[in-house]
């Protein structure tokens, strides 16, 4: 694949990684136009509670302020997980011309995995789409995320338990102590 393609699209993957820092599931995008980066964003949901905080809608805003124009005509959006249906919605209205995703979201996906919103001839505009660009480093970083948070809330549980378990041996003592 093209040197230029991977070098945005491990930018993004830095972006993806910030969120993740954050405890948000890492996500990140950029813009690139006449070869330049013009925005970076990533996933916010969590650290905002917003549900629309993903990476891309963030970019876009991004993007789009820094123009001074909705119209993203002529920019490349390089986003590390699949672009759901609102950010292919997005995606569409502000014209990106062309998307380049790197992990499939078989849950989510509008960009070819469950529907192909961005290339669907019946809007009046279509983006080019390129997907699976550096996939495993992209797919890796949900993976790794997720494990972590398994293993954090497997040990917490048992450090639940081993509360509980000490917290009723106290109760146990107050009980005897109470009944001599
Ligand atoms: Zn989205």
């Amino acid at each position: 694949m093209d040197k230029r393609i991977e070098t945005y699209m491990e930018l993004a993957i830095q972006e993806a990684k910030k969120a993740g820092k954050m405890d948000e599931v890492p996500i990140g995008a950029i813009i690139v136009l006449e070869d330049k980066v013009i925005a970076a964003a990533h996933n916010l949901r969590e650290s905002s509670q917003n549900a629309v905080a993903h990476a891309e809608l963030l970019a876009i805003e991004k993007a789009c302020g820094k123009l001074g124009t909705w119209r993203l005509e002529e920019a490349e959006l390089y986003v590390t997980l699949e672009p759901c249906p609102m950010c292919s919605g997005a995606i569409l209205l502000s014209r990106i011309k062309k998307v380049f995703y790197g992990a499939p979201d078989p849950k989510a996906g509008c960009a070819g995995t469950l529907m192909n919103l961005l290339e669907d001839e019946r809007f009046n505009h279509q983006c080019e789409v390129v997907s699976g660009v550096l996939e495993e480093s992209c797919s890796h970083l949900l993976t790794d995320f997720f494990r972590e948070i398994r293993k954090r809330r497997k040990a917490e549980k048992q450090q639940r338990n081993r509360d509980e378990s000490e917290t009723g041996a106290t109760v146990d003592m107050g009980l005897t102590n109470e009944s001599l």
